[in-house]
C-alpha cells in the first residue's frame, strides 16, 4: 500500500485543458457616462479592449436609452488565451428620468443564460458551449458623492433579482452584504479571512490611466494632478492593485464558478420549471 499514485497529476491535466481551450470571460461595465470605465478596464487589461467615450464638449452623443454593446478580444498570457468580452452600458444613468434603465441591463443578462441553456439541452450540442453569460458587473461610483445615489441601490436591487453580483458596495444597510463575495459563499476560514479583506475595502477608490510616466527611473502608469503623479499600481497611492488581484488573479474562476453554479443554476431551474408546469 505504499507508492505513488499519481492523483496530483490532476493539476498538469487541468493546466493542459486549459492551455489547449483557453477560457471565457465577461465583464460588464455600469456606471453613468465619463466615469472612467473605459479607461479602468483598459488599465486592468492593460491594451484598448474597451473604447474611450470622446469626453465632453465632442459632438458625441449620449444614448437616449441604454445601449448594450459588447466588444470580445483575445489575450494571451503564458500560453493562455483569455476570450475577454465587455458589455459596456452606455446612457445608464445619463437621462433626466433613470427609471427603468437596469430594464435592458437585466434583459441582456438574462438573454445570455437563455443562450446558454439553448445550447445545453440541444440534442446536438456543441462540445464546448460559448460562453456570453455576464461573470461580473463592475459598478461605477462617482468619487465626489458621499455616498450611494436612489439610482446605485435601486440597480443593485434589480441585478440581485436578475441574479448577477456587483463587485461594488457601500456600507448602506444591508446592502453591503449582497454583493459579490457574498458571506453566505465563504467555504472555509481562509476564505472567509481572505474574503473579509476584500469586503473591508469595497467600494474600491481607483485610478485608471493609458499614460505612463518616469517615477524613480521606473515607467509606471500614473495620472499627473496638481500634487504630483498618482501612480495607478502603488497601493498607497488608489486601491487598483487590489481591485486587479482579487478580479483577476484571485478570483477570476470563483467569479466563473459562482455565474455558473448558482446565478445560471437558479435562471435554469425556473425556466425548466415553466415548461414542465
Ligand atoms: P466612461 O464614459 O465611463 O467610459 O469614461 P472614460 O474612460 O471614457 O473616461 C472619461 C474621462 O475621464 C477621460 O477624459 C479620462 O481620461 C478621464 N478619466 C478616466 N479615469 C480617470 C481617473 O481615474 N481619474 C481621473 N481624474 N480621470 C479619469
Ligand atoms: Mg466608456
Amino acid at each position: 500500500l505504499l507508492g505513488y499514485i499519481g492523483i496530483d497529476t490532476i493539476i498538469e491535466q487541468m493546466r493542459k485543458k486549459t492551455m489547449k481551450t483557453g477560457f471565457d470571460f465577461n465583464i460588464m461595465v455600469v456606471g453613468h457616462s465619463g466615469l472612467g470605465k473605459s479607461t479602468l478596464v483598459n488599465t486592468l487589461f492593460k491594451s484598448q479592449v474597451s473604447r474611450k467615450s470622446a469626453g465632453w464638449g465632442r459632438d458625441e452623443k449620449i444614448p437616449k436609452t441604454v445601449d448594450i454593446k459588447s466588444v470580445s478580444h483575445v489575450i494571451e498570457e503564458g500560453g493562455v488565451k483569455m476570450k475577454l468580452t465587455i458589455v459596456d452600458t452606455p446612457g445608464f444613468g445619463d437621462q433626466i428620468n433613470n427609471d427603468n434603465c437596469w430594464e435592458p441591463i437585466s434583459k441582456y443578462i438574462n438573454e445570455q443564460y437563455e443562450k446558454f441553456l439553448k445550447e445545453e439541452v440541444n440534442i446536438t450540442r456543441k462540445k464546448r458551449i460559448p460562453d456570453t453569460r455576464v461573470h461580473c458587473c463592475l459598478y461605477f461610483i462617482s468619487p465626489t458623492g458621499h455616498s450611494l445615489r436612489q439610482l446605485d441601490l435601486e440597480f443593485m436591487k434589480r441585478l440581485r433579482e436578475a441574479g448577477v453580483q456587483t463587485a461594488s458596495q457601500e456600507g448602506a444597510g444591508d446592502e453591503r452584504h449582497r454583493v459579490y463575495p457574498q458571506k453566505e459563499f465563504d467555504d472555509d476560514m481562509e476564505d472567509k479571512s481572505d474574503n473579509d479583506k476584500i469586503r473591508e475595502t469595497m467600494p474600491f477608490a481607483v485610478v485608471g490611466s493609458d499614460k505612463e510616466y518616469q517615477v524613480n527611473g521606473k515607467r509606471v502608469l500614473g495620472r499627473k494632478t496638481a500634487w504630483g503623479i498618482v501612480e495607478v499600481e502603488n497601493p498607497n497611492h488608489c486601491e487598483f492593485a487590489q481591485l486587479r488581484d482579487f478580479l483577476i488573479r484571485s478570483h477570476l474562476q470563483d467569479l466563473k464558478e459562482v455565474t455558473h453554479n448558482i446565478h445560471y443554476e437558479t435562471y435554469r431551474a425556473k425556466r425548466l420549471n415553466e415548461n414542465g408546469g
